[in-house]
């Protein structure tokens, strides 16, 4: 992006910029604070340690320290945090951000006895205390989350072992990151005036989506030619990976990686499973869906490189901030009137920054700790994008204001799991909202192609991911070594199931498992479709069923982290240990399809 004829900060209206303020308004004792903070630290070490168990009072007295200690250190680290956003080339907030970051390193050691001398102390003993001292109520669950994980826990020589060789285990990500975005090459691609144009993994996707298919063709062969240069390096450091994940499985008393990988939200196995094989069923829909592809492209051959092109095109709609306010607005009534007031009043206090200045962060976020507003960072564009981007991050940041209001400081963020839901759950109601009231065909036609494109990118291509982590983890579980052919092998085979027929076979996107970073973070991505099926189920249901659903969803939106993912997502009527929910999701993409292929077919 160029930052050639953006404003500087101080050139935007004070009412487009967040009221950081209001979070902390002196910031020159900040750096005392800090200081108190890491005081605090070490005499809560002094004192609590080695005394975690000597009676419930003092146990209850430590959790509430340790708390106290958190909520105030986070509270300056998210403000500096923020402030350089507002401008990175601000090195006064850049320092600041890292002085809080220095003392989180530092409270971390200080207080790292915490969890392992909780561990030691008898479950009886510790279930005892809960009965015995009311305020240790509070941290039940979290005690309880602590002794469900218990039987994975070494030693302490074992856990000494394993923190140092933390520093080794990591290596695979590195390698692949260096090779990945330093050692990486890319031609330029070609468009079919003959132009050239620099391939990156930023302007990778902007080509896919060209209406000059030579320019997209040229892209993807010079993207996959760059990964079949390191395939062998690759699968090298994707194999260790892998074997790393398992290894460490084993070591931990786990039966496997993935289960490894979703206990820490105690998310059962069926929960992968289910997703895999609801998906599984509906792939002719899918396949339905690419055909319908390739027919509007009037292609005789398509290939993967056609898979991003927009379908229908539509005018430039300049939709202006305020408009897209009111926009939401009405997206969101079927939640309610306590959420429509919570968010108007959250509006008015400052809690989005809306333009791009000079210096920004790019991107949108939502961001804040217990003690602040959930703010919001925009690069507002008047795009119906961007209307899109407002309404997801007010999910997240309604999500954390009933979250915070509801609960203790304790319980008051979210996990992945769940936080997605809260932020789809708007952009589908926006969906919905938007497809309601649309009668012009060709709009209509865009709306329904962009929704399609959502469930193909986010149910339908992640969970083609999940499939092939599963696959490579059991492999190495089997005793077999990753090489790039097999690899590429199972990939085709992922890729000619999923996309069907209507799909070339080429011998390029058996590579495209090389260029995912994310799956140096196993079994993660599955949360995207899974999150996405959840939102749809719940949108849905607030949608037939009125204010119940709605009632129940707000429910659900003030529960933060106090049980585990699947328990809160029940109390909003979904339950993902079934496969009920991605049925749902399923049945929409069916009826969405149904109506596009009606009106183009
Ligand atoms: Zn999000």
């Amino acid at each position: 992006m160029t930052s050639k004829g953006l404003k500087t900060r101080d050139k935007i209206d004070p009412k487009y910029k967040w009221n950081i303020e209001a979070m902390i308004s002196d910031e020159s004792r900040i750096d005392s604070d800090l200081q108190k903070i890491r005081k605090q630290a070490d005499s809560f070490a002094a004192k609590y340690a080695g005394h975690l168990g000597d009676s419930a009072g003092t146990l209850y007295d430590a959790f509430a320290a340790s708390d106290s200690i958190m909520r105030k250190l986070e509270k300056i680290y998210v403000y500096a945090h923020m402030r350089r956003d507002e401008d990175n080339s601000n090195s006064l907030y850049q320092g600041m951000t890292d002085k809080a970051m220095a003392v989180i390193a530092y409270v971390s050691a200080a207080t790292s006895f915490f969890t392992p001398e909780l561990l030691s102390i008898k479950r009886s003993t510790l279930l005892g205390f809960i009965e015995e001292n009311p305020k240790l109520k509070t941290y039940e669950f979290v005690i309880l989350n602590a002794l469900r994980q218990k039987k994975h826990i070494l030693g302490k020589k074992e856990e000494a072992v394993m923190a140092q060789m933390g520093e080794i285990t990591g290596a695979t990500n590195d390698i692949f990151t260096m090779l990945n975005n330093a050692d990486i090459k890319f031609a330029d691609a070609v468009d079919s005036k003959g132009r050239s144009h620099p391939v990156t993994h930023g302007s990778y996707i902007k080509h896919m989506e060209s209406k000059d298919r030579v320019l997209r063709e040229s892209a993807y062969n010079s993207m996959y030619d760059a990964y079949k240069n390191l395939i062998n390096a690759i699968s090298s450091a994707y194999n260790y990976n892998t074997k790393t994940d398992v290894v460490t499985s084993r070591i931990r008393k786990f039966a496997s990686s993935r289960e490894a990988a979703l206990s820490g939200d105690n998310i059962p196995g069926a929960v992968y499973d289910n997703l895999v094989s609801v998906v599984n069923e509906n792939l002719p829909a899918m396949h339905r869906y690419v055909e319908l592809r390739k027919k509007l492209l009037g292609l005789d051959k398509m290939y993967m490189y056609d898979m991003y092109v927009p379908l229908i095109k539509i005018p430039n709609k300049k939709i202006s901030f305020e408009e897209g306010l009111d926009i939401m607005r009405e997206a969101l009534k079927p939640l309610g009137r306590d959420y429509i007031n919570k968010m108007n009043k959250g509006i008015s206090q400052g809690w989005i920054d809306v333009y791009e200045n000079k210096g920004k962060t790019s991107g949108a976020y939502s961001f804040g700790c217990y003690d602040s507003y959930p703010y919001i960072l925009l690069n507002y564009t008047d795009t119906l994008k961007d209307v899109f981007t407002i309404i997801h991050e007010m999910g997240h940041s309604m999500h954390s204001k009933y979250t915070r209001d509801a609960q203790p400081y304790v319980y008051g963020s979210h996990s992945i799991f769940t936080a997605e839901t809260a932020s789809t759950v708007n952009e589908s109601l926006l969906m919905n909202y938007l497809l309601s009231k649309e009668t012009e065909p060709r709009m209509r036609k865009y709306l329904l192609n962009m929704y399609l494109e959502e469930f193909r990118t986010t149910l339908f291509r992640q969970t083609m991911f999940a499939e092939f982590e599963d696959i490579t983890h059991k492999a190495i579980e089997a005793g077999q070594v990753l090489t790039g052919d097999w690899m590429c092998d199972q990939y085709q085979a992922l890729n000619d199931k999923y996309y069907g027929p209507a799909v070339e076979r080429d011998d390029t996107i058996r590579c495209e498992w090389a260029r995912i970073p994310h799956f140096y973070n196993a079994f993660y991505v599955y949360k995207y479709a899974t999150g996405y099926s959840a939102a749809t189920a719940i949108s849905s249901r607030i949608l037939t069923e009125g204010k119940a659903a709605a009632a129940d969803y707000i429910d659900f939106l003030s529960t933060g982290e106090s049980d585990y993912p699947i328990e809160l997502l029940k109390i909003a009527g979904v339950d993902m240990s079934s496969p009920e929910p991605i049925r749902k999701a399923m049945d929409k993409f069916n009826e969405l399809l149904d109506e596009f292929e009606g009106m183009v077919g």
